[in-house]
């Protein structure tokens, strides 16, 4: 993951930590023949800068990877929060590009937890000899495109400047955290914690009385594995999110044999998908197909089958129509009310205010459970806000409460907060800042009209967040490996979005998203979790083989919409 932005609002152990990390990185000889210019940078070494570097360093390219982190891993590295885990299948949510990788690798469990997907980024690393192209614990603070050399010149933390012909942004989407500004957080005693800044040495709960914000993804996974150490976990919610079981369980290695036997098969229906998961077929009934009885059985089926996406994908109207949507949520609520003893708790716990699936319908482990134990309270902040932080902990409706740990789980500022903290100036010097200041344009998610041979992994306005995300970092990895390898073919110096296919692009994105329930609520997918934040739908819903079709067209018809300038004599 990314390294374009600087976290201040860190717990305290970690801002001491993060000094110390301005160490030396591995000494980098000059592969450059020289002249001191890049083929390529890469900002990021998650799994978007590891898979970017292996095609890239493949291809005989000079290449120099640039991560904040001291390890490879991205959002893995970062997250290591207790309960950190996928919600997509183990054997899903990993590279494809290479069958003697997935077939030697060995998943443990259904849903991989985060150490072991970390321990599989820096496996990658390793088995690919990529940790060489790596400078580890470096920020890039800018990415400036001069125009006559038509290079990128890319400026460190430390000064240092590299200057590149391309530059490629593996920045990921979940990267830059929120801490939101509540006042008197530096007068708070206790220690406290951001989910997405977790010290390595983790934290230990045992005998604390325990403040978790948030109850978004993360905020549900830590739930359960605080409140079965610490003396008192308090939650304070905000909003209520749709929970369904994650379902988790060891590998049966029968099951695994029968897998890898036809993994490359598999990875080409997943390809080819609507979210990139090949283990679920595309519904084909409205909710109103079936009877009432049938509808149930389904959601009921669902509901022990485990994780969010089978979920969603029961019936095809879900994300589309408001009354469907409220079958599936009042499942939901009736499943809170069976689970969850006090009624007012199971009130509070089922006041939704979104429909299923229009936020991120969370996979949980045990976390409506977890409200039945008696070391465990939840605050309802809706109606009473949290209004500051106190030297004991914070006050909430009037009320104060006294913790000695708090950890946000307070989410990030999505998919544009990695690329806005890094100082973007494409051609005429335009700030990427200025350009994106009433919402990101891209187009296909891959480039922006004016930043010529900048190209975003994952960007807004493709599948990314709404895929299995490694599936779509390998497709725009190869486009754009593919891409790069055609121009230097045809003698193309220079690749860039034409203003008005971007244009038609995000009207695209827009026209796909505009019959969902996404658009219709506040998400952090419209960016209005981050205050002051344009309000647009950022990622493609299309799905991801219609994405995919669409990217490879554009290729094959000379790359359609984007305009390629020849090498100059000077230049050639
Ligand atoms: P999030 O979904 O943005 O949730 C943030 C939470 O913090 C929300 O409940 C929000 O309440 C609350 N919050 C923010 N400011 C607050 C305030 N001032 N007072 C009280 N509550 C406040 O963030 P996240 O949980 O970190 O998840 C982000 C994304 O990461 C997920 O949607 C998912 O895509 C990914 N993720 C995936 C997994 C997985 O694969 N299993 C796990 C974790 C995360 P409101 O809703 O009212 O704003």
């Amino acid at each position: 993951m990314a390294t374009g932005h600087e976290f201040t609002s860190v717990g305290q152990p970690q801002r001491t930590q993060k000094l110390k990390r301005q160490k030396t990185n591995m000494q980098q000889s000059d592969t450059t023949g020289g002249s001191g210019i890049l083929d390529a940078v890469v900002v990021g070494a998650g799994f978007a800068g590891l898979y970017m570097v292996k095609r890239l360093a493949d291809q005989g390219r000079t290449v120099r990877c640039i991560e904040a982190a001291s390890d490879v891993g991205g959002t893995w590295y970062w997250n290591k929060y207790p309960g950190a885990q996928c919600d997509v299948e183990s054997l899903e949510y990993s590279y494809g590009f290479d069958n003697a990788l997935q077939q030697d690798w060995h998943w443990t469990e259904r849903f991989a937890r985060q150490p072991e997907i970390l321990a599989y980024a820096r496996h990658v690393a390793d088995r690919f000899n990529l940790r060489r192209h790596i400078r580890f614990d470096t920020r890039v603070e800018s990415a400036v495109y001069d125009e006559s050399s038509r290079l990128w010149q890319v400026t460190l933390a430390g000064g240092e400047t590299l200057r590149t012909r391309i530059c490629i942004m593996g920045t990921g989407n979940l990267t830059a955290p929120r801490v939101p500004d509540i006042p008197g957080l530096d007068r708070f005693k206790g220690r406290w914690y951001h989910s997405s800044r977790w010290p390595n040495e983790g934290v230990d709960f045992t005998g604390m009385r325990v403040a978790l914000i948030g109850t978004g993804s993360t905020g549900i996974q830590i739930t359960p594995v605080v409140a079965a150490q610490a003396a008192h976990l308090t939650v304070f919610q905000r909003s209520p999110n749709f929970v369904v079981p994650g379902i988790n369980r060891d590998l049966d290695p029968q099951h695994v044999r029968a897998y890898k036997a036809t993994y490359p098969e598999t990875r080409l229906v997943a390809k080819h998908s609507q979210y990139g998961v090949a283990g679920m077929l595309p519904p084909t009934q409205s909710a109103f197909d079936v009877s009432p009885q049938e509808r149930q059985a389904r959601y009921e089926k669902m509901w022990g089958f485990g994780s969010h996406t089978p979920f969603l994908t029961a019936f095809t109207d879900l994300l589309l129509d408001q009354k469907a949507n409220d079958t599936a949520a009042d499942f939901v609520r009736g499943k809170v009310r069976e689970i969850v003893k006090d009624p007012k708790v199971a009130d509070i716990l089922t006041a939704f205010d979104h429909p299923l699936g229009a936020r991120r319908l969370c996979a949980g482990n045990n976390y409506y459970e977890t409200f039945n134990r008696p070391n465990v309270t939840l605050v309802n902040v809706k109606p009473a806000p949290i209004e500051t932080f106190t030297e004991k902990g914070l006050v909430a409706g009037g009320v104060e409460h006294e913790f000695d740990i708090v950890i946000f789980a307070t989410g990030f500022d999505a998919m544009t907060g990695a690329l806005r903290e890094i100082d973007i100036r494409g051609r005429g010097n335009q700030s990427l800042n200025d350009k994106w200041k009433d919402g990101p344009a891209t187009y296909l998610g891959l480039m922006i009209a004016g930043f010529p041979n900048l190209f975003i992994i994952t960007g807004p306005g493709s599948p990314s967040v709404k895929s299995n995300v490694v599936l779509s970092i390998e497709q725009h990895v190869d486009w754009i490996s593919d891409c790069l390898a055609a121009l230097d073919q045809r003698g193309i110096e220079t690749i860039e979005a034409d203003a008005q296919a971007e244009a038609n692009w995000v009207a695209h994105v827009n026209e796909v998203a505009a019959p969902t329930l996404y658009v219709k609520t506040d998400s952090w997918y419209t960016g209005a979790n981050v205050p002051g934040k344009p309000k647009v739908f950022m990622p493609y819903v299309g799905g991801i083989g219609r994405y995919r079709k669409i990217c490879d067209e554009v290729a094959a018809d000379n790359y359609r919409g984007f305009v390629l300038r020849p090498k100059t004599p000077a230049t050639a």
